[in-house]
């Protein structure tokens, strides 16, 4: 992580921008989180160290720019996840409707197929992809488990 972090100071610096602390801290929970962050989400972890929400805001768009962290619009939200350094550079998300977890589908297969969706697509329409946001809709798991439970208590009535 420290490597990881020292690259990104690179690149930043790079760019002309500053790798204050702020930056630093910010980055230290989107290396650390699993999941996708809202602005007001990483927010929450940082604010008893005195960042303001402007700051992160102001942050997040820097690293969006500088391609160091995805930003995924769900509903006019944004959430964020590393970019760089990530051991799936493309992937699918998945989001739940009933607890509006947003998961990273881990699959390679589904991985390899979706690299030779992206490059039919670049094929037939003569473009470059860079990036792409798939998002499928549904119900996650445990809400599916617990939906399943509902019947069944239901249902014995
Ligand atoms: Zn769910
Ligand atoms: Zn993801």
């Amino acid at each position: 992580m420290e490597n990881d972090l020292s690259s990104i100071r690179k690149i930043l610096e790079h760019n002309g921008y500053e790798f204050t602390i702020q930056k630093h801290l910010i980055l230290n929970v989107l290396l650390k989180s699993d999941v996708h962050l809202s602005a007001k989400q990483i927010y929450d972890k940082v604010k008893e160290k005195n960042i303001g929400l402007a700051t992160v805001y102001r942050s997040l768009k820097i690293f969006k720019d500088l391609k160091i962290v995805k930003e995924i619009n769900d509903n006019g939200i944004n959430y964020y996840e590393m970019k760089i350094f990530s051991k799936k550079p493309l992937h699918i998300h998945f989001k739940c409707l009933k607890c509006n977890s947003i998961i990273d589908i881990d699959s390679k297969d589904a991985d390899i197929e979706y690299i030779k969706l992206n490059k039919k697509i670049e094929e037939q329409n003569n473009i470059d992809i860079y990036d792409s946001n798939i998002i499928f809709i549904g119900l996650c798991n445990k809400c599916r488990e617990e939906l399943k439970c509902q019947d069944q208590l239901s249902s014995e009535e």
